[in-house]
């Protein structure tokens, strides 16, 4: 079996998602993550991004040309963590795997996605 470019996600870094996430509610949490041999290892916040109660607003424009970035995470102030249609464009236009997490923003309401939206493995190291 194939492993995706990018298959693991460092615990800390899921941490800091889940803790931005329950700071930031009721409105969402938006950053970019970089990863470094397949593995996401760093959040890079977005000075631009803008967060309502309903959608984030990515400014992709403003993004670095910045290789080590592999996609976007995001919360949801709500229980579900299935892509929006927002949310699917977002997706489709930059990077390959993005994560949502939703409440309560713990170790298990989040899930990744590639850029067709589809659900993806990413290994907790
Ligand atoms: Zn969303």
């Amino acid at each position: 079996m194939n492993r995706r470019k990018v298959w693991g996600i460092e615990r800390e870094v899921l941490e800091m998602i889940s803790q931005a996430s329950r700071q930031t509610h009721p409105y969402e949490f938006v950053a970019t993550m970089r990863a470094e041999d397949g593995v996401i290892y760093e959040l890079l916040l977005l000075p631009g991004s803008i967060s309502s109660g309903s959608s984030a607003t990515f400014p992709t424009f403003n993004l670095p040309i910045d290789l080590s970035i592999v996609g976007s995470v995001h919360s949801h102030p709500s229980y579900s963590n299935e892509p929006s249609e927002a949310d699917l464009h977002l997706f489709s236009s930059y990077g390959n795997t993005h994560i949502i997490i939703c409440m309560p923003y713990d170790m298990t309401s989040w899930r990744s996605y590639d850029r067709q939206g589809r659900p993806v493995d990413l290994q907790v190291l």
